[in-house]
């Protein structure tokens, strides 16, 4: 068997053009859609994501403002620009690009954020809304996932599915949302115990450790959806994810190449959900006008 490959990249291209009709009939109804992102230092995979982020929005016509802050600026005044960003009617969505420097509280900075522009999903309230199964804004990444997953009418419902990884922004939320999609889910990490007896019995293996080469062919059952998440940057400088892609290829029926699988739809459903950000406040300000 050789695997279909999931191509991200083209999926990405559709939802971003469905993104720029949104965006246009918002902007005719004097909605312009707004996201901050807010970076603060100079590491330099953060700013390529940030540059990726603020480029895609401007392509489908959301105005994206870039706020970028030396890495020794002070915790307080971060977290007065948020408060400044959340009652901005201009900003439907607030970002935080993550990792942050350690004397900034990544908590606090996350549950500054109105959880009404939360459009990362990493407030308090919306990772509580999620494991409720009504989630407000679905985290980027596994939203990403499900949206690769249902473009190729792969049914997660009773599947077996195995997540490799256990982070608040990846991880978890991904076994949250997959369960929520009545999947069997299991989720492994750095300390789970012979891994490949857990990935073997997976029909839907999402893997999302950052760890290149994790995953072989041996620990891959045939006929198994292979989603790969990780970004690893090689000594070489090119780009893989954590599954031998070459190898797991021959035994998956489908699988996500790195780059050009997970990571451009990561970026999309950011736009999607800054998008449903304003469409919802566009909708709040019809409502209150017809009762008035
Ligand atoms: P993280 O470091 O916060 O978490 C990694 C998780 O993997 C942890 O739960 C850890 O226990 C687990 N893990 C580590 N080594 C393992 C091993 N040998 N076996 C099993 N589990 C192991 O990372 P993260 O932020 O969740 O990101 C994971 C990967 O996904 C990274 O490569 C990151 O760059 C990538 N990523 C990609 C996108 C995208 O858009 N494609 C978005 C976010 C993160």
């Amino acid at each position: 068997m050789v695997a279909k490959i999931i191509d991200g990249k083209a999926l990405a291209r559709v939802v971003r053009g469905e993104c720029k009709i949104r965006a246009d009939k918002l902007i005719a109804a004097g909605c312009h859609p707004g996201l901050a992102v807010l970076v603060v230092g100079s590491d330099p995979a953060s700013r390529v994501y940030v540059n990726n982020k603020v480029r895609a929005c401007t392509e489908v016509g959301v105005e994206s403002t870039l706020l970028e802050f030396p890495a020794d600026v002070s915790e307080e005044e971060v977290l007065m620009k948020i408060k400044a960003l959340n009652t901005d009617p201009a900003v439907h969505g607030i970002l935080v690009q993550l990792p942050l420097p350690e004397h900034i509280s990544v908590r606090k900075v996350l549950e500054t954020i109105s959880h009404e522009k939360d459009v990362d999903g990493f407030h308090l309230y919306n990772v509580g809304s999620l494991v409720l199964g009504n989630s407000v804004f679905p985290p980027c990444t596994p939203y990403g996932v499900q949206k690769l997953l249902e473009s190729e009418g792969i049914d997660v419902r009773g599947q077996n599915v195995v997540v490799v990884g256990a982070s608040n922004i990846v991880g978890k939320p991904m076994a949250l949302m997959l369960m929520q999609q009545e999947a069997t889910v299991a989720i492994c990490h750095a300390r789970t115990r012979d891994l490949a007896q857990f990935t073997i019995l997976a029909d839907i293996l999402v893997v999302a450790a950052g760890k290149p080469g994790l995953i072989v062919p041996q620990m891959v059952k045939a006929g198994a959806v292979v989603i790969d998440v990780g970004i690893n940057r090689m000594p070489d400088g090119s780009i893989v994810g954590d599954v031998d892609f070459e190898g797991v290829k021959k035994k998956a029926s489908y699988i996500t190449p790195v780059p050009g699988g997970v990571g451009p739809m990561t970026v999309t459903m950011l736009i999607v959900n800054t998008l449903e950000s304003a469409e919802r406040v566009l909708e709040a300000g019809r409502h209150i006008s017809s009762i008035n």
